[in-house]
């Protein structure tokens, strides 16, 4: 019933667009066989707005789309396809191995990630009649990869996308209207502090790849499985800049230095723990700063 009045409010007539998310690897084929009905359903006879989100760091990925642009012409219609790299790295590793798969349903190695966007994105370019292609990236180097295999196709009809916040110095060389000449749609994240906690760690933790230029020391003195970084559940952070505020982490005479302790401070009203310098009897002041899931606990005792 609620499938109903949903396609009713997304049906034909309606100009507004609605993208599904990618999930987890192990709900692809169920989210297929839905988005398969669903996009086949004649209420949405006439509307090109409905549309997905593709993970290439999956190896079925290419598969994927060519499954989707065979949807689309059999239907008549044009989906919207949404090319991003894949959020849970992490927990699909974690996943098969708990499982004891026998392989992995995602790449392992970063490299080919990338390579698999620029072979998937070459597919969904090529299929301008069945597909509207968005590029989700932060990446500079896959972004001009992409624009460039577009401009020597001959193909403009297509859009970047980022997250707002994320990637700020690259698009602001794409969004400007006489910069790159592609439309690019800008997501903000709506919704309660409960379902947006796991979604900024996530973000947190991307913004921490992408800045981390040396792999540093050791991060956790806990044993092995007694620590949240043991169950992607915790990330470390630190300054960047001219006065990277490194020398200034440690506890002097009982007082944590100000930067850190704000930082300590902001994360946890954002609820979540905080693994830096507290004050002059906290005992983890060795530790080096990081933040951890509250929530950590019980991922260990679920196994993963
Ligand atoms: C507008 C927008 C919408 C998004 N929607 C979704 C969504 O619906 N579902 C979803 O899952 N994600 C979504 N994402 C997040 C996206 O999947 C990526 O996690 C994020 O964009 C980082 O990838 P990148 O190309 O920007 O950066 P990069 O730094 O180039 O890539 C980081 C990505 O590489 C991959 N990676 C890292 N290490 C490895 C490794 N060892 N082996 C293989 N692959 C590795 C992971 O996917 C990681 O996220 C969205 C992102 C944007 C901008």
């Amino acid at each position: 019933m609620r499938l109903g009045l949903n396609l009713g409010y997304w049906g034909a007539g309606n100009d507004q667009s609605n993208v599904t998310l990618a999930e987890e690897a192990d709900r692809l084929e169920l989210s297929l066989d839905v988005i398969g009905a669903v996009f086949a359903h004649p209420s949405l006879a006439g509307w090109n707005g409905f549309g997905l989100a593709v993970q290439a760091y999956q190896k079925r990925c290419p598969f994927v789309i060519d499954w989707l642009v065979d949807l689309a012409r059999r239907s008549q219609q044009r989906i919207m396809v949404r090319l991003v790299k894949g959020a849970y790295w992490d927990s699909e590793i974690k996943r098969a191995q708990v499982d004891g798969l026998a392989d992995y349903p995602v790449f392992t190695r970063k490299p080919h990630a990338d390579l698999s966007y620029l072979v998937c994105a070459s597919r969904l370019l090529t299929a301008p009649d069945a597909v509207y292609p968005q590029f989700a990236t932060h990446n500079a180097q896959t972004l001009s990869a992409v624009f460039q295999m577009a401009q020597e196709r001959g193909v403009d009809d297509y859009e970047f996308q980022c997250l707002h916040g994320m990637g700020e110095p690259l698009y602001e060389q794409v969004t400007p209207p006489d910069a790159m000449g592609i439309p690019c749609r800008i997501y903000a994240p709506v919704g309660s502090h409960e379902d947006l906690l796991a979604y900024l760690v996530r973000r947190l933790l991307e913004n921490g790849v992408w800045r981390v230029v040396d792999p540093g020391r050791v991060v956790t003195k806990a044993m092995p499985g007694e620590s949240a970084h043991n169950f992607g559940a915790a990330f470390d952070v630190c300054f960047v800049g001219t006065d990277p505020y490194l020398h200034k982490y440690e506890v002097v005479h009982g007082t944590p230095d100000p930067l850190w302790a704000l930082l300590g401070e902001t994360g946890t009203k954002l609820g979540l723990n905080w693994g830096g310098p507290l004050g002059a009897n906290d005992r983890f002041k060795w530790d080096r700063p990081h933040f951890e899931n509250p929530q950590w606990k019980s991922f260990r005792s679920q196994g993963g």
